[in-house]
């Protein structure tokens, strides 16, 4: 027989697949329990559930379900703009922002080129820059000494821009670290950054940060043509399951990125709900208020354990568990709680834990005391 692994291209032989959160459903049949018994805390999903206007919209919208989507997106970008302040033309509507920066990746990186990201950023960004075949320099993150231990050094990244960078990564916050870079820094990076490097801003978690530095980088488009924003509607706004993200950008990237996009990325359920999400203001304020509360609940119950973690402006907090964290993962899926282990992210003794409900965070916090013993 053949061997396929002959036929396929160079780049996809190095690959190693995205790990998702498990699966609710994966672990009840495991475990032979109901899934309504399984606490998942893995995929920074919203505890509250999707926006219930989105959830009306959705029942509005079934009915067209034969038809192709609106594969311009004209509406939800029209909203969308009037609400961040920015031209229709700038947006890029994705099949979540994965979808987004993607075709970031293949627009600006291909074989030659180079991306610049961070140790511990995010996962999605090593792989879209290989998938079409780029090069990837990676940055050290902060020791502590000069910015958040885990953190974005943007001056490290900096320093790996060669004459072959064409983009560079930025998760802001970033996941699994749940650490940001500042107003002062972001606007350091991006006025040293060469104008022929695509400056990417993922601010997949903007929606929950509560911090008077945190950079709106939107407001620095004009001033920076070379920035693109990522954002999606998968966290704060409960719509993980329905896929849809934005870039928004100069309108002359955005018109490239158009060129390599599937005519309908984005489906019809999917546009009607993310359009609805913007306006349930009362569901997006709750959402953020019980992530405060859960994080400060998870914080309390770290330090009466005595673990370490990495302070989070995100819906998710990455914890020290004092050993390699496998085993803790899988004792705790024992336990029916579901978390994430980040030893892929060069953290192999934490646990990264999204912050659920009251409840949830309680059964995730006994379960843990339970197995660290
Ligand atoms: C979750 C996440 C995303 C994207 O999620 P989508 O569901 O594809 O929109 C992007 N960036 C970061 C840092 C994330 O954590």
């Amino acid at each position: 027989m053949i061997d396929f692994h002959m036929l396929a291209v160079q780049p996809v032989l190095g690959l190693t697949p995205y790990q998702p959160g498990k699966p609710i459903e994966e672990l009840a049949r495991e475990l032979g329990l109901e899934p309504a018994k399984i606490v998942k805390l893995a995929s920074n999903e919203n505890p509250l559930g999707p926006p219930p206007k989105a959830l009306e919209a959705i029942r509005r919208a079934l009915p067209e379900t034969a038809r192709y989507p609106d594969g311009s997106g004209f509406s939800l970008k029209h909203k969308l703009a009037r609400k961040l302040g920015v031209q229709p033309q700038q947006i890029t509507l994705g099949n979540g922002s994965n979808d987004v920066l993607d075709l970031i990746a293949r627009v600006f990186l291909g074989p030659g080129r180079g991306a610049v990201f961070s140790e511990h950023a995010f996962a999605v960004y090593p792989i879209a820059t290989q998938a079409v075949g780029a090069g990837a320099r990676v940055a050290p993150a902060h020791d502590g000494s000069r910015g958040p231990r885990y953190g974005h050094d943007l001056g490290a990244m900096l320093d790996q821009v060669s004459g072959d960078t064409t983009v560079a990564f930025i998760a802001n916050p970033n996941n699994p670290t749940g650490t940001y870079v500042t107003r002062k820094q972001l606007e350091d990076f991006l006025t040293a950054l060469p104008e022929r490097v695509i400056a990417v801003v993922d601010e997949a978690y903007s929606e929950y940060v509560e911090r008077d530095d945190y950079p709106d980088a939107l407001a620095w488009l004009d001033r920076f043509p070379n920035l693109i924003v990522t954002r999606t509607f998968s966290k704060a706004y409960g719509l993980a399951g329905l896929r849809v993200g934005y870039a928004v950008s100069h309108p002359q990237v955005a018109e490239l990125l158009n060129r390599v996009r599937q005519p309908f990325n984005v489906n019809h359920l999917a546009l009607a709900a993310a359009e609805a999400a913007l306006d349930d203001e009362a569901h997006l304020r709750k959402t953020c208020r019980t992530n405060r509360e859960g994080l400060m609940q998870l914080e309390a119950a770290f330090q009466r354990l005595g673990l370490d973690y990495i302070p989070s402006i995100g819906n998710f907090i990455t914890v020290d568990v004092g050993r390699e964290a496998v085993p803790v993962f899988d004792a705790l899926l024992r336990q029916g709680v579901i978390v994430r282990p980040v030893a892929n992210y060069g953290l192999p003794n934490h646990l990264r834990v999204s912050v659920g409900t009251a409840a949830e965070n309680d059964a995730f916090i006994t379960a843990l005391e339970r197995v660290l013993g």
